[in-house]
């Protein structure tokens, strides 16, 4: 089943998280070292508190990201 991509998703709005669906950037270099990847990045829907709301472009997966460190929180 594939969503489609969220209306609030924005190019301008991104963020450098792994996908924890399709893992995109897992053979890329940049992505690798932490640098701001020109391929592979998250749409960011949104924010509460320290937690994010992301989309991938490659897979159209979303979810929650907890920004604290240690955290986890599935979706
Ligand atoms: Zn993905
Ligand atoms: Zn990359």
């Amino acid at each position: 089943m594939t969503m489609p991509l969220d209306p609030s998703a924005d190019p301008g709005r991104r963020a450098w998280l792994p996908c924890p669906c399709c893992d995109h950037g897992r053979d890329c270099p940049d992505c690798r070292a932490g640098r701001t990847c020109g391929r592979h990045w998250q749409y960011l829907l949104g924010n509460s508190a320290s937690t994010v709301h992301l989309q991938c472009p490659s897979c159209l997966y979303v979810w929650w990201h907890d920004t604290r460190p240690g955290a986890t929180r599935a979706a």
